[in-house]
């Protein structure tokens, strides 16, 4: 398994354990994302009940070209194309030069193509652990395992794991799949040190999805504030993942606070 993303409230939990200048920093945007989680969690839930009594669920879109395993539970279903959708949406006024060379411009399409170039099918994991949402396995890496956690996570999270994960497909065999390196201890978060979660790429799963949320942070013009906030919140999660200075540095200089 490459490992798998967890829910932010996975890491929430952990940072009871040890807190880190990031997680203090942004507790109170954090305290916020999750209230609203929970809020959205509830709603989606009645929302589900609701259109499904009515009859009025609606036909499930194209599905982005990707095969969903028929066992995939119509509301993750529903979501997953939900956040492909929203993404799809996104236009930017401009792109930091990483961007340009991973993704092409801050523009729905373009991430859409580099989604759909790398997954092809959706299934229900069968190694879900607690606050797994997703992941990319070397049984088969033109799939992406989808896992309970991907409920319980804010939007731009799970945009942020997705796109890691596709970071791990099969079209990335000559990049050995970006795999992960150990992170260091001492480690920010003391529950990642030794775990294969970090990387020394600039362009690894770390680093494409922080110049991703980075740029669009910066630049989506048609965001709202909310998604803004949570594109800073995960894209600094996700520079703390470079271990490697010089990429680490790359990446700051890529687009600038
Ligand atoms: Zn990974």
């Amino acid at each position: 398994m490459s490992a798998p993303r967890f829910a932010a409230a996975g890491l929430l939990l952990a940072s009871f354990v040890a807190v880190s200048p990031v997680q203090s920093r942004a507790e109170n945007s954090l305290q916020a994302v999750f209230r609203d989680i929970s809020n959205a969690a509830s709603s989606w839930g009645k929302r589900f009940v609701y259109l499904a009594a009515s009859g009025a669920m609606a036909p499930a879109p194209a599905d982005f070209g990707i095969h969903f395993d028929p066992k995939i539970p119509p509301e993750l279903r529903a979501l997953v194309n939900s956040d492909l959708s929203f993404v799809r949406s996104i236009r930017g006024s401009g792109a930091s030069n990483l961007h340009r060379q991973v993704f092409g411009a801050v523009n729905g399409q373009d991430y859409i193509s580099f989604f759909a170039a790398r997954v092809k099918k959706l299934n229900v994991g069968d190694d879900c652990r607690t606050y797994v949402t997703s992941y990319v396995s070397g049984k088969d890496r033109a799939a992406m395992q989808i896992c309970g956690g991907y409920l319980q996570e804010a939007q731009i999270g799970r945009i942020d794991t997705i796109f890691h994960e596709a970071r791990h497909a099969a079209p990335e065999a000559a990049n050995g799949y970006w795999r992960h390196t150990a992170c260091p201890t001492p480690f920010y978060a003391k529950y990642l040190e030794g775990m294969p979660a970090c990387d020394a790429s600039p362009v690894g799963s770390y680093g494409i999805a922080r110049i991703m949320l980075k740029n669009i942070e910066k630049y989506c013009v048609n965001c709202t504030d909310k998604s803004r906030l949570d594109a800073a919140l995960y894209s600094d999660d996700d520079i703390q993942r470079i271990i490697d200075k010089p990429s680490r540095r790359l990446l700051a200089d890529d687009l600038p606070e």
